[in-house]
């Protein structure tokens, strides 16, 4: 069994609020004791005020290669739609060792921003002409290598990707890198899964695509291999997706999953963008989490998800990543919450009840729900993986801040400058906002962007 290891802090955010003078005991990567209110002890790591790691419950990490490179104007209408031209153009190129290379990268600035466990939604599975790699869950590997290489929490979930849009239509050239049919799937959901065991704590679940991707006999077959681990699907992010989903069905997208799916705690239901106010309060019924990605929801101009009715009616959500076009935990909740106020023309919105902090509610809930759709609790309890984020108290924006005050300092006034170390299971991996192998990694991205870029 590993050592001991003791940490204490002014001041921790428990699940159940602030608490002061807490102490830490972590073992073999997890919290085994968390006592508030006692003195720092001989030998404990000290540090004035400690956070829960964030779970990033949605990104496709192969994707930060490309950020900002999709900026331009095109002929008539960008959507969603000619965004992802661009993706598909530029996966052409991507080999399992460059996925390898711009994984880790993204999982460097993750930690470095607060993310602490990573839901990787991993659909780039087979070679550029759509055959199977030698060893098949090659691109699987490569990401399982990066979190290794970065210490990032993993949650790996591969996507099954069958057709090009609703009603089984033939999937596009530009596809023939995702797909797969439902026996080739599994042998790759468990060399995937054999795989993940290098790592101490990865967890390995299911994404059906989407509804567009995926048809209907198949989405039983992927809850069924899935049992209770986590299940992840896109759905309802864009207008066009809902149109087309009620020409084929009669039904909305997430109408329809709720009434031929098992919806429960198990699920992530990602974007859940559009959705009239009885499919919000049926999903935030089944306890499913949504996975709201507001920064690439806002580069897609994907719409607004319906945050306040679906928390009153008790629902859950936690923040992702997503396109990586940019990788910062404090700036997707800052975001949420703004796109919120901006279309109610309203303010602290999302702490839903009089006297409560905006900052406080947004950041403790993300936690929480992203935990769960995750599959691995989070935050700061016995049993928790031990992921933790430290605040630079210095910061210009959290300077003389209460307590009580600080995560809206930091969510409104600061941003990831305001990190200053962050650990997981135990270790500290960032220390003063920097990775610990940040410059190995980025040396070898700048190497793989040259060539990607050529
Ligand atoms: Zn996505």
């Amino acid at each position: 069994m590993a050592a001991l290891v003791t940490l204490h802090f002014n001041h921790a955010l428990l699940p159940q609020g602030w608490a002061a003078d807490v102490r830490l005991s972590i073992q073999d990567g997890r919290f085994v004791a968390i006592t508030p209110g006692v003195a720092r002890q001989p030998g404990d790591h000290h540090a004035a005020c400690a956070l829960p790691g964030m779970p990033n419950l949605h990104s496709h990490a192969f994707q930060r290669a490309m950020a900002g490179l999709a900026e331009i104007r095109g002929p008539k209408g960008d959507s969603f739609w000619t965004w992802r031209e661009t993706m598909y153009r530029f996966v052409e190129r991507m080999t399992p060792d460059d996925i390898a290379a711009v994984a880790a990268q993204a999982y460097v600035e993750m930690l470095e921003s607060g993310f602490t466990r990573v839901g990787e939604f991993h659909y780039l599975h087979h070679d550029r002409n759509g055959a199977r790699y030698a060893e098949p869950a090659a691109t699987s590997l490569a990401i399982i290598e990066a979190a290794a290489q970065s210490g990032i929490g993993l949650t790996l979930l591969p996507v099954f990707y069958a057709w090009s849009g609703f009603g089984q239509q033939p999937p596009s050239t530009a596809q023939r890198r995702f797909l797969s049919d439902i026996d080739s799937f599994a042998g790759l959901f468990d060399m995937a899964a054999t795989g993940a065991r290098i790592l101490p704590d990865a967890l390995v679940g299911i994404a059906p695509h989407s509804l567009r991707a995926v048809a209907p006999t198949e989405l039983s077959a992927l809850q069924q291999m899935a049992g209770d681990r986590p299940i992840h699907i896109h759905i309802a992010e864009q207008a066009r997706e809902v149109s087309d989903c009620l020409a084929w069905s009669g039904q909305r997208p997430v109408e329809w999953l709720l009434d031929h799916a098992d919806v429960d705690r198990r699920w992530c239901l990602v974007h859940a963008t559009h959705m009239t106010e009885a499919e919000t309060s049926d999903v935030a019924r089944r306890g499913a989490v949504a996975g709201i990605c507001p920064i690439t929801e806002a580069n897609l101009g994907d719409g607004l998800f319906p945050a306040e009715p679906f928390l009153r009616a008790g629902g859950r959500y936690g923040i992702g990543s997503d396109s990586n076009v940019r990788i910062d935990a404090i700036e997707e909740l800052r975001m949420l919450e703004y796109g919120q106020r901006l279309i109610r023309q309203e303010r602290n919105i999302l702490a839903l009840a009089p006297g409560r902090s905006t900052g406080d509610a947004l950041y403790r809930m993300a936690v929480d729900g992203g935990g769960q759709a995750l599959g691995d609790d989070a935050g700061l309890q016995v049993g928790a993986s031990a992921d933790i984020v430290t605040l630079d108290l210095a910061h210009a924006s959290l300077v003389h801040r209460p307590v009580e005050r600080l995560l809206d300092a930091l969510l409104f006034g600061a941003g990831r400058d305001a990190i200053d170390s962050v650990w997981r299971r135990g270790v500290q991996l960032v220390s003063g906002g920097r990775h610990q192998a940040r410059d190995p990694i980025l040396a070898r991205y700048r190497k793989t962007l040259e060539r990607l870029t050529a």
